[in-house]
């Protein structure tokens, strides 16, 4: 222990010091939440659906969660349940054995509902398109309000498209 405490203080502090605050990101940052609460005047919760996606676009919408993006800071939280939700965020083009469910989970949603596919494969099909196993974009089974294209889209455009949902459903 006295070896271990010894080398402590011979050392020092080994670790990087910690990142300056960016002040550019903090003030985009609160630019978004103002846009949210002047459109929505409330939290808004989404409710993800996978309808078949390689979970690509997963990858981009779970991102949106991490401290960069931040989502739940800018009034945005994902729910469990499509009872509690305001939004769908579906992605992949819609398999045949989720399309039941995605139609289900659609109507399970309280009005206004809206609707953002996210990704290519979600806007017009993508690389699967449609056949026997798929029914394609997810327009094919339900209204969709935006489409965000990208194979996969990055968290920033996935966050555009929900807040022009948002602001076109309020105007
Ligand atoms: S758009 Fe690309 S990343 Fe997203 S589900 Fe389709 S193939 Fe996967």
């Amino acid at each position: 222990m006295l070896k271990v405490l010894r080398q402590i203080a011979r050392q020092g502090l080994r670790t990087e010091p910690a990142p300056q605050p960016d002040e550019a990101l903090r003030v985009g940052a609160e630019r978004i939440q103002r846009a949210v609460l002047e459109i929505l005047g409330r939290a808004l919760a989404i409710r993800q659906v996978d309808a078949g996606s390689c979970n690509g676009c997963e990858l981009e919408i779970n991102a949106l969660g991490n401290p960069y993006y931040n989502i739940e800071g800018l009034g945005m939280h994902f729910v469990a349940s499509p009872r509690h939700a305001d939004l769908l965020l579906v992605t992949g083009p819609v398999s045949r054995h989720m399309e039941t469910a995605l139609r289900r989970t659609y109507d399970a949603t309280p009005e206004p509902r809206l609707v953002v596919a996210v990704g290519d494969c979600g806007c017009n099909g993508g690389i699967f398109g449609a056949g026997y196993a798929s029914c394609g974009q997810v327009a094919n089974v339900i209204p969709v309000d935006v489409a965000v294209g990208g194979c996969p889209p990055p968290p920033l455009e996935i966050l555009r498209g929900i807040l022009t949902a948002v602001r076109a459903a309020r105007a």
